[in-house]
C-alpha cells in the first residue's frame, strides 16, 4: 500500500525547545484516531491530500449526503477500511437532512443543525464515534473522557450512545452549563455517564488531563474525543462538497463563510479546497475574540488571554487549537501555548482566507435584520457567519455563489431569539421533550484523588 496516507505531527521540527521532544515518525489513520494527539502534543496531519475531480463532485448533485461522504472520506480511508463497512458507518451517522436555504440571489445558508443535539458538531462526533467503534482493539474496552462547557459534550455523548465496546464519561462544570444543556448531558444514559463537577471548566479539563497522564490508569485505555482529533476533521470536509454539488450551475467558484472558534470546521473547508473544490475565498468570521483577524491584518499573532465571553459562546476561544494545522498548511509552526515558532506565508493565507471580527452588537443587529428582510432565522453563531459574509461582499465586491453556515439550531438560544425577534423558534424533533427527560449526574468535587477513585471503581478495561 505505497499510496497509503500517513499522519505526522505539527511539532516534528521543534528541536531544541525545552519541554518538547519532537515526534518524527508517522502513524496510520487508526493510530491517529485512537491516540487523538501526537506524543509531542502536536496535531496529526495527513502527509498527502487526495484529489477529487470536478466531474466526480458534479455527479453528487441530487444524491443523498451519504454519497458525498463516501467520496470524500473514502479518498482518505480507502486503504484503511472496507468500503461496505465505511458505507454502513456513514449511513448510520447521517439520518438527518442538510437544508440549503436561499436567502437572496445565489446567497445561501447551509443548516448543519438537524442532528440529534442540534449543532454541527453532530457531523464530526457521530462519524468519529463509529470509526472508533470499528478501529478499537477487539479485546479492550475504550474509555472516552471528555471535559465540556456545553455543545461538545452533548454531541460526543450522544454520538457514542450504544457504540459497542466504548464507554464515555463527560465532565461538566456544575454552575457554568445551562439547564437545558445539563438535561441534554444527564439523560443520554446507557454507556454514557455525566459527571457534574463542583468547579470550573478548567477544573474539568485538568481532571481529564491528569487521568490521561497517570501511568497507574493506563490499563483503562483512555482516549479523548476533542476537536484536535483528525477523526473529527475528516467528516467536516464533506458538506462543502455536498453544498457545491447541489448549488453550482456551471463551472464556477464558491465563497464559503464559516463562523469560527477552534477552527476545526473552517479547516474542513481548507482541506476541501486543497482536494480540488473551487473555493474562491474561505471567510472565517470570529466574534469579539479577534486574534485571527488581527493576525491577518498585522502579520503578528498574539493569542487572547483570557478569552472574551460573547453571545456566540461556542466560539469564545482566545487561541484556536486548529490554528496549528492552518499554520502548518502554510509553512509555519505555532505551538499549543500560542507561541509562533515559524511564521507561515501570510500573503498566501490572505489570498485564500478572509476574516473579520463581529461584535455582539452587530450579531444582534444581523439576527434582527436577516429576519425582517428575508424571513430567515439565525442564532448567534450563524449570524456571525452571515454578517462576516456581508462585510466581505461589501469590501470585495459581489460573487456568484456564496454559502454561509448555520452551526446551531435557533431553538438552542430561545432567550436571544425572543428578545430580538419577538418569536419563539420552533423546537426541532430531536430537542422535543428534553425539558421533561429525567436523568441524574454523579456529583463530584474537583479533586483528582476522588475522581481517580471513581474511575478505578467504575471503569472497566475489558469488553
Ligand atoms: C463549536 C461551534 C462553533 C465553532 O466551530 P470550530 O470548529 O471550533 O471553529 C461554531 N458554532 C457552534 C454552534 C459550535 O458549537
Amino acid at each position: 500500500m505505497e499510496n497509503r496516507i500517513l499522519y505526522y505531527s505539527t511539532n516534528r521540527n521543534l528541536d531544541n525547545i525545552s519541554g518538547i521532544v519532537p515526534f518524527k515518525g508517522k502513524v496510520t489513520f487508526r493510530e491517529a484516531l485512537l491516540q487523538g494527539q501526537a506524543p509531542d502534543e502536536g496535531l496529526y496531519m495527513p502527509d498527502r491530500i487526495p484529489r477529487i475531480s470536478c466531474e466526480d463532485v458534479i455527479l453528487l448533485k441530487d444524491k443523498p449526503y451519504a454519497e458525498a461522504a463516501m467520496l470524500v472520506t473514502g479518498a482518505f480511508l480507502d486503504s484503511e477500511i472496507d468500503a461496505g463497512i465505511l458505507r454502513k458507518i456513514i449511513e448510520d451517522s447521517y439520518p438527518f437532512t442538510i437544508p440549503l436555504q436561499k436567502v437572496f440571489d445565489s446567497k445561501y445558508i447551509m443548516r448543519l443543525d438537524r442532528g440529534p443535539t442540534a449543532s454541527f458538531k453532530d457531523f464530526a462526533a457521530r462519524m468519529m464515534a463509529r470509526l472508533m467503534g470499528h478501529f478499537r482493539d477487539r479485546d479492550k474496552r475504550l474509555n472516552v473522557l471528555v471535559a465540556t462547557s456545553g455543545d461538545t459534550g452533548s454531541a460526543v455523548g450522544d454520538a457514542f450512545k450504544g457504540v459497542e465496546g466504548v464507554d464515555v464519561n463527560i465532565l461538566y462544570p456544575r454552575d457554568e452549563v445551562s439547564e437545558r444543556q445539563k438535561r441534554q448531558l444527564d439523560t443520554i444514559g446507557g454507556n454514557v455517564r455525566s459527571l457534574s463537577i463542583d468547579g470550573k471548566f478548567d477544573d474539568c479539563q485538568d481532571l481529564v488531563k491528569q487521568a490521561f497522564s497517570d501511568p497507574s490508569l493506563e490499563y483503562l485505555n483512555f482516549t479523548s474525543a476533542n476537536s484536535i482529533n483528525f477523526g473529527r476533521i475528516l467528516p467536516q470536509m464533506v458538506y462543502y462538497f455536498y453544498a457545491y454539488a447541489q448549488l453550482c450551475r456551471k463551472e464556477e467558484g464558491i465563497v464559503v463563510s464559516v463562523p469560527s472558534g477552534n477552527f476545526g470546521n473552517a479547516l474542513g473547508c481548507e482541506y476541501a479546497r486543497r482536494m480540488g473544490l473551487p473555493v474562491k475565498r474561505l471567510i472565517m468570521p470570529t466574534n469579539e475574540n479577534d486574534e485571527f483577524p488581527r493576525f491577518l491584518k498585522k502579520g503578528v499573532y498574539e493569542r487572547l488571554s483570557p478569552s472574551l465571553a460573547c453571545l456566540s459562546n461556542a466560539m469564545n476561544v482566545g487561541h484556536p487549537s486548529n490554528l496549528a494545522r492552518f499554520f502548518e498548511l502554510y509553512g509555519g509552526t505555532v505551538d499549543r501555548t500560542g507561541k509562533v515558532r515559524i511564521y507561515p506565508d501570510i500573503e498566501a493565507i490572505r489570498k485564500n482566507i478572509y476574516s473579520v471580527s463581529i461584535s455582539d452588537e452587530e450579531t444582534k443587529k444581523c439576527i434582527k435584520k436577516t429576519y425582517e428582510r428575508y424571513g430567515v432565522i439565525l442564532e448567534p453563531h450563524g449570524a456571525v457567519g452571515w454578517r462576516g459574509l456581508e462585510v466581505y461582499l461589501e469590501q470585495c465586491g459581489d460573487f456568484p455563489l456564496c454559502v454561509s453556515l448555520e452551526t446551531a439550531h435557533p431553538a438552542k438560544f430561545p432567550d436571544e431569539i425572543v428578545e430580538l425577534l419577538g418569536i419563539t423558534p420552533e423546537v426541532p424533533d430531536s430537542m422535543k421533550g428534553i425539558d421533561e427527560r429525567k436523568g441524574k449526574p454523579l456529583e463530584l468535587p474537583a479533586d483528582y484523588k476522588i475522581f481517580k477513585e471513581y474511575l478505578t471503581d467504575n471503569l472497566k478495561p475489558e469488553v
